[in-house]
């Protein structure tokens, strides 16, 4: 059994673990289909439909792999014990499958383990900052792309197209996350989704995107104004600059997600634009976009080497437009290594 789950059990008194989210299936089994991922004291087995089970036997060559028919509850049951104490992912669990299994498994304790399975893969091993890396190096071919794209008259959604596609041709297996390409007054909105805007000389434009690599994702931000920039604009761009900057040159191991995030908002907030600026500094990723611990005011866990974590300030001005700038970096004992390239200094476009 891998030795992180050996931990986990005895130190939480349980004799079997129910592994139902995504990104703990993949890393603990192998297994990227849908269904349960199973450690008991007996044994360690993959429990999915037949869509998988092809798929499951090469991912998982040292599971046991169940045919399994929804609901799951009666070929579960064989697996465990009257009276075994079960501890399942509470926070990635369904009620709905949760009572299911609680209902049709009598005699079993089901414990809720919450996001302990996440915290074990905080720390990143070389093999995969290697693909994050990677990831991240599509998304700076993708923006090297685009800066010779981008004109006035193209529509947000044809841009965020063009990032995808350029990411695909790159190398992509899929996309981080939907792309977020936002003009004009839409940049003011962090989480904007891409429409039929069409950009226009003066727009603020900000590209969010990533690639996924071998199940690992990137995640960077480059904001860029179509035309020349105001005075405004390139007043707010490198408030947001500076504040990036302060937080990738502090961000290192033994410093607290909280201590991170408050120099680059002290910057933001003596500038003047601290209302502006209502999201966290960043998050890690791996096999998930977002994964703890996180950059933000209320995070007070402390950062470790090879930790994947993002430093993304921004400000946001409604009536006038936004500017975010992000990279991701990996977290080391003295400092930390970006592994976004792309130029961060304000490009003016044409
Ligand atoms: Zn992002
Ligand atoms: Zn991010």
């Amino acid at each position: 059994m891998n030795q992180k789950i050996a931990q986990l059990l005895k130190e939480n008194n349980l004799d079997a673990l129910l592994v139902s989210g995504a990104a703990n299936m993949r890393y603990f089994g192998g297994f990227t289909g849908e269904g349960y991922v199973v450690f008991t004291k007996k044994g360690q087995y993959v429990l999915t439909d037949s869509r998988y089970t092809v798929a499951a036997e090469e991912e998982s060559p040292d599971f046991t792999v169940i045919e399994v028919h929804k609901p799951y509850p009666e070929e579960l049951a064989v697996l465990f014990a009257e009276g075994d104490k079960v501890g399942f992912e509470s926070e990635k669990t369904l009620f709905a499958d949760y009572a299911k299994n609680r209902d049709g498994i009598p005699g079993i304790e089901f414990i809720p383990i919450e996001g302990e399975l996440d915290v074990l893969r905080r720390i990143k091993e070389q093999w995969e900052i290697d693909r994050i890396a990677k990831a991240e190096e599509i998304g700076d071919l993708a923006f090297n792309e685009v800066l010779g794209f981008l004109k006035p008259g193209l529509t947000e959604l044809q841009v965020a197209a063009f990032l995808e596609y350029q990411m695909k041709n790159f190398g992509a297996e899929d996309l981080s996350f939907n792309t977020i390409a936002a003009a004009g007054l839409n940049s003011a909105k962090p989480h904007a989704v891409p429409g039929e805007y069409r950009l226009k000389e003066g727009d603020f434009l900000t590209m969010d995107y990533g690639a996924l690599y071998k199940g690992y994702h990137s995640d960077m931000t480059r904001t860029v104004v179509i035309g020349k920039a105001s005075e405004e604009q390139k007043k707010i761009y490198n408030i947001v600059l500076e504040a990036q900057l302060a937080g990738v040159d502090a961000l290192r191991a033994g410093l607290r997600g909280c201590d991170v995030d408050a120099i680059s908002r002290g910057i933001i907030t003596k500038a003047g634009y601290g209302d502006n600026f209502g999201h966290g500094l960043g998050h890690c990723v791996g096999l998930e976009i977002h994964e703890s611990p996180r950059l933000s005011p209320k995070d007070e866990t402390i950062l470790l080497p090879n930790m994947v974590i993002t430093v993304e300030p921004g400000i946001y001005i409604k009536g006038f437009g936004g500017v975010r700038i992000e990279d991701t970096l990996v977290v080391k004992e003295n400092g930390s290594v970006n592994l976004a390239h792309s130029p961060k200094e304000l490009i003016e476009i044409g």
